[in-house]
């Protein structure tokens, strides 16, 4: 995109880098090559951003919404309730957003310092129980006259946006980046890895690159242990009812935007929150970027999946291009323990002895 003066602040959705992984790769003998497209550096600070602006639009084209009297109602894990308050916040109407307790208070405060009403549900409450984030928002749905919830488990406009803004974003970067000596590149995607909550990501993003851009790329699904999303069912199986901290990935039910398309995930690997949080701190270190806590989900799927049998087919070509989608960003998790224990521990750096030197001289 050229610089050009925006509308507002939804012009500035979507429109993320694609960044080399380099020094990840290195480390772990990769040849391929290891991108990461980072989402947080959407207007809103995640992926779902674009679902959230595709679904209030939509909605306004079907004349759902009025301006000062409807009030969009939203279950979400956070970030697609950050996107709806923005566009909201935006276009004057009013937002409710149910969010379970596990859930970030960074999340809770930026909904409200946009202006919306956040109600807080059980974590542990089934998803079709009426004290669940669901359950709740359908109860005020019922209640309060000109409400609406657009729905991001069934919306279509959710795997749309995705099919129509993040993979062609990702195609059109690794196309239109030329294969040299130093850098070889097949110039194609060959391996999408994602995580999925909804479903909506890895289902947009697939469709978009296997019909218009490479059949064959394999799209390797990540999902939390403890979640029941992953095919087959047996992988599920291991770790039945376990929690996980991590947010915004897994669910104890398969939302219909993933269910409605399931070819579209080639493989699945399961992720446990150890590997997840150590992926962070690896991707911040190393890269020096601020992801959040699925982002590190996806890295450490892609590097599980990059040690199988098929994987290591891709891992030990030089060229091929692994593209590993990097959700929100870790200023969504500053309070949580496990990002201060990321942050916090590690060596003493080799800096550490001649700062203690250099203040004990007058
Ligand atoms: N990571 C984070 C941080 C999210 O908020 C979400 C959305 N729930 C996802 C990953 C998964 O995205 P999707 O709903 O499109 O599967």
């Amino acid at each position: 995109m050229s610089p050009q003066i925006l509308d507002n602040a939804l012009g500035a959705v979507g429109h993320t880098p694609l960044i080399r992984l380099d020094k990840i790769a290195a480390s772990k003998g990769l040849k391929c090559n290891l991108l990461g497209k980072v989402e947080f550096m959407s207007a809103g600070g995640s992926v779902k951003d674009r679902i959230a602006k595709a679904m209030v639009e939509a909605a306004e084209r079907d004349g759902k919404l009025i301006p000062g009297k409807s009030v969009v109602i939203e279950p979400t894990s956070g970030n697609t309730g950050i996107g709806l308050a923005m566009a909201c916040a935006i276009k004057g109407y009013s937002v409710i957003i149910t969010l379970p307790n596990k859930m970030s208070l960074e999340k809770e405060a930026l909904l409200r310092a946009l202006g919306a009403e956040v109600v807080r549900t059980p974590t542990e409450a089934a998803w079709d129980s009426p004290e669940s984030h669901i359950g709740v928002a359908k109860r005020l749905r019922r209640e309060i006259p000109h409400s609406i919830i657009l729905d991001q488990y069934c919306n279509v406009n959710n795997p749309l946006a995705h099919e129509y803004t993040t993979g062609p974003e990702i195609i059109e970067a690794v196309v239109s980046t030329p294969s040299t000596s130093s850098r070889p590149s097949t110039e194609k995607v060959d391996v999408m890895v994602a995580g999925a909550g909804t479903g909506g990501t890895i289902t947009g993003i697939s469709r978009a690159i296997k019909r218009t851009h490479n059949k064959d790329c394999i799209v390797v699904g990540v999902d939390p242990k403890g979640s029941i999303l992953a095919f087959p069912d047996t992988l599920n199986a291991a770790d039945e009812g376990a929690q996980y901290i991590v947010e915004g990935i897994g669910y104890d039910f398969i939302p219909d935007v993933l269910s409605r398309d399931p070819t579209h995930v080639d493989v699945w690997v399961k992720s446990s929150d150890e590997e997840s949080f150590a992926a962070v701190q690896t991707l911040m270190r190393s890269e020096g970027l601020l992801v959040g806590g699925s982002s590190g989900s996806s890295l450490s799927g892609a590097l599980r999946w990059l040690v199988t049998a098929e994987g290591q087919k891709v891992a030990n070509t030089p060229g091929k291009n692994v593209v590993v989608l990097l959700p929100d960003g870790i200023r969504n998790y500053m309070s949580k323990p496990w990002f201060l224990q990321i942050a916090m521990e590690g060596e003493p750096s080799h800096l550490a002895g001649i700062i203690a030197q250099a203040l004990q001289k007058p």
